[in-house]
């Protein structure tokens, strides 16, 4: 199953499944019920948030924590201090970040970036624009992304 199934409307909007994250705070993973939004990680009993967000027009946040995934629509403009999704960042829009972190990035064509990047993989559409920050990918983080190395 390739990795990016994750990022699959049928997912991200059905509600009543069951599904897993990954905490952003230790990377143990759990699985909650479709609809949740905050709930405790059962590895190191924080407070988090689990739900998916997707991104269309134009936000502005501080600070946008979630085990569960991050989707910046075609279109979206993001503009988020930090940003860390448990489970993998889609852009396929505009994101503006101080420090973004996940374990898994995904930037398709259309996808403007500037700011700090963390992951353990980052899959970069050639016509991906990329204009500032400092990416860090480490592979051997890899272990703790959904699925795992082989
Ligand atoms: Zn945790």
């Amino acid at each position: 199953m390739s990795w990016l199934n994750w990022f699959s409307p049928g997912k991200l909007f059905n509600l009543y499944a069951d599904r897993t994250v990954r905490c952003v705070h230790c990377a143990g993973p759990f699985v909650v019920p479709g609809a949740a939004q905050v709930l405790t990680c059962p590895n190191c009993y924080k407070r988090v948030r689990v739900d998916d967000v997707v991104v269309t027009g134009s936000q502005i946040h501080g600070r946008v924590e979630t085990c569960g995934s991050v989707v910046i629509r075609r279109g979206g403009r993001f503009q988020v201090e930090v940003l860390k999704a448990g489970m993998g960042l889609l852009v396929e829009g505009e994101v503006r970040t101080a420090h973004a972190a996940a374990p898994m990035v995904v930037m398709g064509p259309a996808a403007v970036w500037h700011g700090d990047l963390q992951t353990a993989k980052l899959d970069l559409h050639p016509l991906a624009r990329i204009t500032g920050g400092r990416f860090r990918v480490r592979p051997d983080r890899m272990k703790a992304a959904p699925g795992g190395a082989p």
